[in-house]
Formats: C-alpha cells, structure tokens, sequence
C-alpha cells in the first residue's frame, strides 16, 4: 500500500465522474481509501463553485478537513481564479490548490506528499495494478454510472462560469466512449447515464471526426453514440441536451426503444426577452412544435428540465409568459431555481435585478403551476405495467426507478409488498414489471407482477 487517501466528492455528476478518474488512478498507483479523517495521510476534497451556497458548502469542507486531518488537497470547480484565492487566503496551508478535470496536479500532489510505496519502498512498480476493476472505481452504486462524453462548453449563458472554469468544448473519442461503456456493462451496469455540459454538441470540436467501434465507422456525434450505446441492451439516458434541431433525430431511436425515451433538456425561461439576456436560444414557439413532433413519434418521451426565475430583468409580464409556456409544453419534471449572482458571471452586470420577495414568489408560483401539471402526467400511469429497475430493497419493500426517472433528480417508483419482494430475493439492479396503482406529483407506488 502506497498509502490512504481521505476524499470528499461535492458537486454535480460532471465533478462526480472527475473523482472517480481520480479515485481509479489512486488505486493504480496502489493507495487505499481512507473513510475518516483519522486514517488517512492526506485528503482530497473535490469542490463545486456552481451557485454561492455550493462554493459554501465547499469551503465548510475544506475547514473541516483542515481541522479534522491537516492536510488537505484542493480540487474542482473552485480551484481555479478569484475562488482558488479565497481558499488559499481561508487556508493558507492546504497542499495544493487546482482546477477542474486537472487529474495531473491532483495525482502529483498526492504523490509530492504521500509517495507512492510497493512493499513499503518508495517509487516501487505495482506488478498488481492490473488487478484494478476494468471499469475503474465508481461512486454510483454498481447497477447505474456516469458517462462523461466531453469536457468544457462552447456557449456563453451569462449566468453560467462553467466555460470559465472548464473551458471550451472538449469531446472523447467516440471509440473511448464506447470502449468505456462497454466494461461498465460487463461489470454489471444496468443503466448509463451520459453526460456533459452540452451533449448534444458532442463531436463539433472534432468536427464529427470518423472513428472504428468493432470495425463500424461511426461518427463522433450525438446520434452515432447514440446508437452505439443502443446496441448495449441497457438502459441509456441522455442528460443535458441543448435544444439544437439534430435532437429531432434520436427520437426515433428512443421510440424503437434503443435508448430510454427521456430528453434532459435545460431550456432556463420562454420569455425571449430573457432568454436574449441569457444567452440562450430564444425561439420557443418552435420549441413547443417540436415537442409536440417529438410526443407524436415517441408518445412515451418523458422531457424533463431546469428554469431560472428572478433573472435580472423579468418582469411579470415575461414570468406570466412562462407560466402560460410550461401549460402548453407539459413537462414530465422540473427543476426551478431562483437565480442568484454567481462571482465572474456577466449576467452580475445586468440592469433590474428582481427583488428577493418577488422571486420567492414566482418560484412559489412556478411550482405550484408544476406540480399540477406533473401530477396530471404521472397519474396517467396508473393502471400501466412499466418495467423498473430496484435501486434498493430495505424491510418496507423495493425502490426502483421507471425510464421516465433519472436516479436522484426525478421521482421513484415504490413496491410496498414486501412478501413478493423477499419471496423473488430482489435485489439492487434487477429489472421488474410493476403495476402502477397510485401516483401523487412526484413518485408512484405499484405492485410487481
Ligand atoms: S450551456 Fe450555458 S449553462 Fe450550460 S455549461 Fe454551457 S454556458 Fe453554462
């Protein structure tokens, strides 16, 4: 043993995928993970620096880890700018301090200060390491994982900073993606969950460059993967997809079944007033064709995605156009946020900022508009047999997810009859057919057949 690494994983899944690469390469090099303080001889802590409460909860790690070990290695989204500053003025003594998706400056400052031992000598070689899972380490649980297509973002939403910190558009080869799904699979994943800042710009960086997966020429664009990835026999979902008009081409592929027939889509706002201020398309009109194209192919699409309300500027009139919005388009699940400055974003310097109170309440408002509509949407699964895959089995009864629910950002499905559940031996990663007698506007319950 090299040695034990204490780590601390915050953030979205893009940073999550950034520990595990990080955690696999550790492993390589023959360190172990330490989880407490108390054991480990150096510890990593993976920051977020999305919104302020989350740069918050970031630096209360690296207090704690300070207080709790001593020493401490920066990582992530707050590594980089005014933020690695403040975290080397807060704590002068932390190890090393780098950005995002920089697994060098990590793994050297591990090794700098634990060097890595083989049978308790420095610098030794690990005939062992290919004893490592292929699939590396993974944080999710062993039926589901991330897979990270890109790095960095061509656009400039201005209320965002993740081009600042990560950069432009940055793809993986196709046939490294494939690669990788394929010995997630083997090791016994059940469902990918594809990710990036902008999956459907995948390939633009590389312009679409031609690549082999098991002798097919594919190209390195969101379609290709897509019915790479279709030929796996798992579940397949497609996270953050920006609304550009090629999305229309994987519908069909989700209404044959190939992938899961769910689009993550962030659309932000409708309001084309403030969309324009944000940076982002602004035609949605054509948005709400599309979706409704999109239903007639694909009747079981579930569409999911996040809005801003209070952005600087809003005035009623462009929320009310949101509200009005969202009726029409019947969104499965949302996500609404109040917007908040986020240090180095332009959108700080726009006029009219919308005061707290009224954003309070017009997020109250958008989610009271919601919850109705996503009510309405889930009891229509009453009565339906939907297959399920169980993330988890206790003395109640099963959880598991349908295809319309991404693990911890969207609803679960509920089998309360423990007897069947003990009777099959259910367990994490089994896939089942459950009969969905109850919904309410975010889960629904049912019973196995
Ligand atoms: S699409 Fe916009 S919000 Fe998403 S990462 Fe890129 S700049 Fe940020």
């Amino acid at each position: 043993m090299s040695g034990k690494v204490g780590f601390i994983s915050l953030g979205c899944p893009k940073a999550l995928v950034d520990s595990e690469r990080i955690l696999t390469q550790l492993k390589l090099d023959g360190y172990d993970i330490s989880p407490n303080y108390d054991d480990a001889d150096v510890v990593v802590v993976n920051t977020c620096g999305f919104i302020d409460s989350a740069k918050q909860e970031s630096m209360d790690a690296i207090n704690e880890a300070m207080k709790e070990n001593g020493k401490v290695i920066v990582t992530g989204c707050m590594g980089k700018g005014a933020d690695a500053e403040a975290i080397k003025t807060a704590n002068p003594n932390v190890l090393s301090v780098s950005g995002p998706a920089d697994y060098a400056s990590v793994l050297g400052a591990v090794h700098e200060f634990v060097p890595p031992k083989v049978d308790g000598v420095e610098g030794g070689h690990n005939p062992y390491i290919d004893l490592m899972p292929p699939q590396g380490i993974k944080l999710t649980p062993q039926h589901y994982a991330y897979l990270k297509i890109s790095e960095g973002c061509n656009h400039r939403c201005t209320f965002c900073i993740i081009p600042n910190m990560r950069g432009d558009l940055v793809s993986r080869p196709i046939s490294d993606v494939v690669e990788e799904a394929k010995k997630l699979v083997e090791s016994g994943v059940r469902e990918l969950l594809v990710i990036s800042q902008d999956t459907s710009a995948y390939g633009v960086d590389m312009k679409y460059k031609l690549d082999f997966v098991d002798g097919n020429a594919l190209e390195t664009r969101m379609q290709d993967l897509a019915v790479a990835l279709g030929e796996l026999g798992i579940w397949v979902r497609l996270h953050y997809v920006y609304p550009y008009p090629h999305v229309d081409k994987v519908i069909p592929l989700m209404a044959e079944g190939k992938i899961l027939p769910y689009l993550d889509i962030p659309f932000q706002h409708a309001s084309p007033k403030i969309l324009k201020l944000m940076k982002r398309p602004g035609n949605q009109e054509k948005v709400l064709e599309r979706i409704k194209a999109w239903r007639a192919i694909c009747p079981d699409l579930t569409i999911r995605s996040t809005f801003i309300v209070g952005f600087p500027g809003e005035t009623e009139e462009d929320f009310q156009l949101l509200l009005d919005w969202l009726e029409e388009a019947e969104l499965d699940r949302v996500g609404c946020f109040k917007y908040s400055p986020v240090e180095g974003a332009t959108a700080n310097q726009l006029p009219d900022p919308v005061p707290e109170d009224v954003q309070q309440q017009r997020w109250e408002r958008f989610m009271e508009t919601q919850q109705v509509i996503s009510a309405r949407r889930l009891q229509r699964k009453v009565g339906q047999t939907l297959e399920v895959l169980i993330d988890d089995v206790d003395e109640e009864g099963a959880v598991g997810r349908s295809a319309a629910d991404a693990p911890e950002i969207d609803g679960n499905v509920f089998i309360n009859d423990i007897e069947s559940v003990v009777a099959l031996g259910l367990e994490p990663g089994d896939m089942v057919q459950v009969t969905i007698e109850h919904a309410d506007e975010y889960d629904l319950w049912g019973r196995l057949v």
